[in-house]
């Protein structure tokens, strides 16, 4: 018999990867999507991976504790992915109350859900590297003490305690997964590392001729969804379930990343770059490190990408993106 996985936040980048991993391990993948007015490009992260005729996508909202109870009661999952969330830092301080529901309450309304309807089904909480915020330690481990620096973090840390909580409440298998900054072609293009992919491809094609950014001095511990996703499975193969970093051990500027994208296509990024203070966001998360050695031991994951093949590989998939829309105009 096949398991059942019940993913929230299927439509974003993390969705789409971990559905296409889930359906090449003979899953049922069922994604729920929130309605909008505009639905027709809902499942485009999942098309371009080429699985959205494969993934059952279910109405609902994280807002919604009687359409969520009701959908885990008809879904009956064996494993829960909780991936939906306001995920961007930058729009947690214009947007703080709806981030605290969706990315914190959210979080609870699923575990209730779960707790009232299939108290035996898994569950996976996206947990974030944003809960280390001004950080206390120089590479961080699940030990590590947080200090959220944005609304998105606290809410987030809501959300990881709330898990903690329900395993120890009532014995559910419930783990939270502190994901460190990850990216990809899927990624949205507010997130810098796509921005700058974006940015490189639409300067080297003629289509922009600057790049405003803001704090070009932030380091990040930046790796590859694709590679997270199957963390976020392994945690829930266990036997018990915990909490753990995902990371790739390794921090690099935002400068250097930007270097990455604009060397790929042998261009000079200083010719290019202005600072733009409307980037600058009013508590920073100067540096971010994490130690995946926990998750090494215990699920046997090791990230697979280096930073520098993830940027080629974004940098490729936004100038194909333009030309192809040239063709197809032309
Ligand atoms: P995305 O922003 O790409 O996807 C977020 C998803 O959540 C979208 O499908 C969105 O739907 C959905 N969503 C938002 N609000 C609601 C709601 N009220 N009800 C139902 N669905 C909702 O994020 P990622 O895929 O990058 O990240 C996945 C998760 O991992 C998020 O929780 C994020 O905060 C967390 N995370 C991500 C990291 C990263 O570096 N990518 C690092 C650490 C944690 P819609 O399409 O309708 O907007
Ligand atoms: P975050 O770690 O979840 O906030 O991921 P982001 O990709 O949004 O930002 C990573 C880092 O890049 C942060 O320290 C930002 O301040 C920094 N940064 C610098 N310029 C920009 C920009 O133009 N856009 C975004 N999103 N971040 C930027």
């Amino acid at each position: 018999m096949s398991k059942t996985a019940l993913i929230t936040g299927v439509t974003g980048q993390d969705g789409a990867y971990l559905s296409q991993f889930l359906l090449g391990k003979g899953y049922k993948v069922i994604g729920m999507a929130r309605r909008s007015s505009h639905s027709e490009n809902m499942l485009h992260r999942l098309k371009w991976l080429g699985v959205e005729k494969d993934v059952e996508i279910v109405d609902g909202n994280l807002g919604d504790l009687s359409a969520l109870s009701r959908l885990v009661r008809t879904v009956k999952p064996d494993e829960v992915y909780n991936l939906g969330a306001q995920s961007f830092v930058g729009l947690s301080w214009d947007q703080p109350i709806q981030t605290a529901q969706d990315t914190g309450v959210g979080v609870l309304n699923v575990l209730e859900a779960v707790r009232l309807e299939r108290p035996e089904a898994r569950v996976y909480q996206a947990s974030s590297s944003e809960m280390y915020g001004l950080i206390q330690q120089p590479m961080q481990t699940e030990a590590t003490p947080f200090y959220p620096r944005s609304p998105y973090a606290v809410a987030k840390l809501f959300g990881h305690w709330m898990t903690v909580n329900y395993r120890e409440s009532f014995g559910m298998h419930a783990s939270s997964g502190i994901l460190f900054n990850h990216e990809s072609p899927l990624r949205g293009l507010e997130f810098v590392t796509r921005k700058v992919t974006d940015g490189a491809a639409r300067i080297k094609l003629g289509l922009a001729k600057e790049l405003r950014m803001g704090n070009m001095e932030a380091k990040r511990d930046w790796g590859h969804a694709r590679d997270y996703v199957k963390a976020m499975w392994m945690m829930l193969q266990q036997e018990v379930a915990d909490d753990y970093v995902i990371a790739t051990g390794v921090t690099t500027t935002v400068r250097e990343m930007v270097d990455l994208a604009f060397n790929h296509v042998d261009l000079d990024p200083e010719d290019f770059l202005v600072e733009d203070p409307r980037f600058m966001r009013p508590a920073e998360v100067d540096v971010l490190l994490g130690d995946p050695a926990k998750a090494k031991a215990n699920l046997g994951w090791a990230p697979e990408t280096t930073l520098s093949e993830m940027i080629v590989e974004m940098v490729e998939a936004d100038l194909e993106r333009y030309r192809s829309a040239a063709r197809s105009s032309g």
